[in-house]
């Protein structure tokens, strides 16, 4: 079944040609010019993942995303005018699943809209074949034992390094920031620094990477944070 998408966006020339390279994809496409109707629509069509102008009338960007994060909704691709802007949207931990700088190749967003949407189901509720196994290559996170293999021999972690492996790992390719990393892993209230975030990385590469200095499972995203590289795989068993 095709995804439904809804783009949201104020600037009519820019909603009709992403609106046309994603209906050529086949999406289904729904519309919205500002926050309100937005929402509305949203809560009418379920959509898959939306498509959500930073700058908008009323309602901005961030608010928007954040009202969609309810269970169970959309991914959000943020469009933002300003590659400043861009820190805003990651730092904020508003849940965006990627974001696009303006201006950008309509290409590159139906691009970006299918990665979102394949990396989904990857690690989806339903799609999923196996939520409590994630393979990678030679990498195997048993998530219900909290067990981690590597090329088959068991990787010792502690509770934090399996919590942070686990976030990364959950949604390959997502990035996350110190600040998310914190709250999701030592919770709301808890009162340290960010260079906790980068202690844990740096112990947890010490023993997953090949070469720590060179890192191709975590990796770091200069300015923003980290993310996991590796491509999952099914059928948990093969090893390459
Ligand atoms: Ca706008």
């Amino acid at each position: 079944m095709a995804a439904t998408i809804l783009v949201i966006e104020d600037e009519e020339p820019i909603l009709n040609l992403v609106v046309a390279y994603l209906k050529a994809d086949g999406f289904v496409v729904h519309t919205a010019h500002d926050g309100e109707t937005a929402l509305a629509v949203a809560q009418a069509t379920c959509p898959d993942l939306v498509v959500l102008d930073l700058l908008l009338p009323g309602m901005d960007g961030l608010e928007i995303c954040r009202r969609l994060q309810y269970d169970g909704g959309p991914y959000v691709l943020m469009l933002t005018a300003r590659a400043e802007e861009v820190d805003k949207v990651v730092g904020l931990a508003v849940g965006a699943d990627d974001y696009l700088t303006k201006p950008f190749s309509p290409r590159e967003l139906v691009a970006r809209v299918k990665a979102i949407l394949r990396r989904s189901r990857n690690v989806g509720t339903s799609q999923s074949p196996d939520l409590s196994l994630l393979t990678f290559r030679d990498l195997r996170i048993d998530v219900a034992r909290r067990e981690v293999q590597r090329r088959g021999t068991a990787v010792t972690l502690t509770a934090r390094e399996f919590d942070l492996l686990h976030t990364l790992a959950a949604t390959p390719g997502r990035v996350f920031t110190r600040e998310q990393l914190l709250e999701r892993i030592w919770g709301h209230d808890f009162d340290g620094v960010d260079r906790v975030v980068d202690v844990h990385i740096s112990l947890l590469r010490r023993k997953l990477e090949d070469d720590p200095a060179e890192p191709t499972l975590i990796q770091t995203v200069r300015g923003v944070g980290y993310k996991f590289a590796g491509q999952q795989r099914y059928g948990g068993e093969q090893k390459l």
